[in-house]
């Protein structure tokens, strides 16, 4: 079935999955500061409206923190999938995840160019962290458009804009709020939606979740006198005025051109303006985009099925040595069984099993649309960076591969497990663990990766998957930089000359590791026409 089958077409008229909008994005984050806790919640949200029924009208009756945790655990929702599709309000959303520990990784970037848009998530007592900003430049690459969650407003945070000034010159990013929170941590009293004019705020007072929704004329609507402590109301109406003539309106242009953000003030944990985050999303956030391509880029509406790989993940079920590729869909209506030519190899696959991905469960894919993610399982035939299509000559570009970081000689202790280990260390850098290049001399693998991490999970992943006890040493190498040239001769010239420092990737790519930064420059300055690259795009 298509994502919006349970419960779109029943609440939209019997329209079909196709005229359901889609929403493809990522939450991005530093560790802790609520992504898990929102992902959780906009599930939810996804869930109780496919339960159609439990829940009526939007907002007639609004769940609380225990009815959540509940759920939950009724339910058994665990984020372990690294796609997850649900429904709200007739609109398919497909979170992608982008995993969350510090470490630099290229599946990360990798994943973020299957996205239409971004959430970035900010702890209110903590702004823009590391990692935000890492992967926020990602998103500027693309032109990503950014919806802002300021988590965790029922605890002390920093002063709104204070927070709002470091988006604005931290990432050169125009900044609008869509809200504004009256008091925070203790002083907490609700978000007023500056669109809508409603405050949202619990029976309680403060504490609890949002369980009302009330209507006023504006900021200044007396009767908000009659509800909220003097001394919090002034102050917000105060903060309020400055906010309004200090940013710049909501211009739904320049956020899709990845130049301004709306920000949202809430909280996953207690609820808070988790609803409008989803709402922003439906409204705002970009429909499937073109993608970039050659020869031409690909519009979502095209007939012909095109899409690409952008993750690969192998040995999920540890029974049988399976792989799942990830496909974005970028064009065309996909249905099972379909018939899909591999632009790098030229051959074609029939697609029998596709997958969904939904919070728990998996289900056969029947029909997929522009903007959905399935997951085709294989041996090993497809790549991260694949182009998919209908037949097209179509390549889909900028699916990069990073230059590693850290470079290391792989150990093997048992010689006789040699092919095991040529086996493991391909099968990891398919699904972008880690890169591996071949040194021209020597019988030695060189595997490189961005974050000390990334090894980590290297080691035990060959220990625990392949049985291979294997360790890494020191390379004598500290960089490596794919390496072009117009003129053969001079690329042969060159090749000639750095023998003992070249390798190739996995694809046979020409790679120039350099044993020091010195040594570097100095050999990018002596080979002027050698292009030194620090990302291959995939082929
Ligand atoms: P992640 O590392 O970004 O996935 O963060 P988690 O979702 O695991 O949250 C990190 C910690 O912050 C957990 O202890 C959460 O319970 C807590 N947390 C998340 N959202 C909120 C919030 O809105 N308010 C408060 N007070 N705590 C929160």
């Amino acid at each position: 079935m298509a994502p919006t089958g349970k419960a779109a077409s029943g609440q939209r008229n019997g329209e079909t999955a196709a005229d359901a909008p889609r929403r493809t994005f990522a939450i991005i984050s530093h560790p802790d500061a609520g992504k898990t806790t929102l992902t959780e919640k906009l599930l939810l949200f996804g869930d109780a409206i496919r339960l159609a029924g439990q829940v009526r009208a939007r907002g007639e009756r609004r769940r609380t923190q225990s009815d959540w945790m509940e759920m939950e655990r009724s339910r058994g929702i665990s984020i372990t999938s690294s796609v997850m599709t649900f429904d709200h309000d007739g609109i398919v959303f497909n979170l992608l995840d982008t995993p969350g520990h510090e470490d630099f990784s290229e599946d990360t970037y990798r994943t973020l160019t299957a996205v239409d848009s971004a959430i970035m998530v900010i702890d209110a007592a903590k702004g823009i962290e590391a990692q935000t900003r890492k992967l926020f430049e990602v998103c500027r690459l693309r032109n990503i458009p950014i919806i802002t969650f300021v988590n965790k407003v029922d605890r002390e945070g920093r002063d709104p804009f204070e927070l709002l000034d470091e988006i604005e010159s931290g990432l050169a990013l125009d900044v609008t709020p869509l809200m504004w929170p009256m008091g925070m941590g203790g002083q907490f009293y609700g978000v007023y939606d500056l669109q809508t004019n409603q405050l949202l705020t619990s029976d309680r007072g403060r504490g609890g979740a949002f369980s009302q929704r009330i209507q006023f004329e504006g900021p200044d609507d007396p009767k908000l006198d009659e509800r909220i402590p003097e001394h919090i109301l002034s102050a917000f109406r105060e903060s309020l005025e400055l906010a309004l003539a200090g940013y710049p309106e909501f211009d739904p242009k320049a956020y899709r051109d990845g130049h301004m953000t709306p920000v949202i003030f809430g909280s996953a944990l207690y609820d808070y303006a988790v609803d409008e985050l989803l709402q922003a999303l439906a409204t705002h956030a970009p429909a499937p985009r073109p993608q970039p391509a050659e020869p031409t880029e690909v519009r979502p509406e095209e007939d012909r099925v095109t899409g690409f790989v952008f993750k690969v993940q192998a040995n999920m079920d540890p029974n049988h040595r399976d792989r799942i590729a990830f496909l974005r869909l970028c064009s065309g209506r996909f249905q099972r069984g379909m018939k899909l030519r591999q632009a790098r190899s030229g051959k074609t696959m029939a697609v029998h099993n596709p997958i969904f991905f939904f919070a728990q469960e998996r289900e056969l894919a029947e029909e997929a649309f522009p903007g959905d993610i399935i997951g085709i399982p294989n041996h090993g035939t497809l790549r991260v960076g694949d182009t998919l299509s209908e037949g097209a000559e179509v390549r889909f570009t900028g699916i990069p591969n990073f230059a590693p970081e850290i470079l290391r000689r792989v150990r093997l202790d048992d010689p006789m497990r040699a092919k095991q280990l040529r086996r493991a260390l391909e099968d990891l850098a398919e699904e972008g663990v880690t890169q591996v290049f071949r040194p021209l001399l020597g019988s030695e693998w060189i595997v490189g990766v961005v974050g000390q991490l990334q090894l980590e999970v290297l080691a035990s992943r060959i220990a625990a998957e392949y049985k291979i006890a294997a360790g890494f040493e020191t390379a004598p190498y500290e960089a490596a930089r794919w390496v072009t040239a117009e003129d053969p001769a001079e690329m042969k010239r060159f090749q000639e000359r750095h023998r003992a420092s070249m390798a190739e990737d996995r694809d046979s790519g020409p790679v120039f590791m350099a044993r020091n930064s010195w040594e570097l420059n100095r050999t990018i300055q002596d080979w002027p026409k050698i292009g030194f690259h620090k990302t291959r795009e995939r082929a």
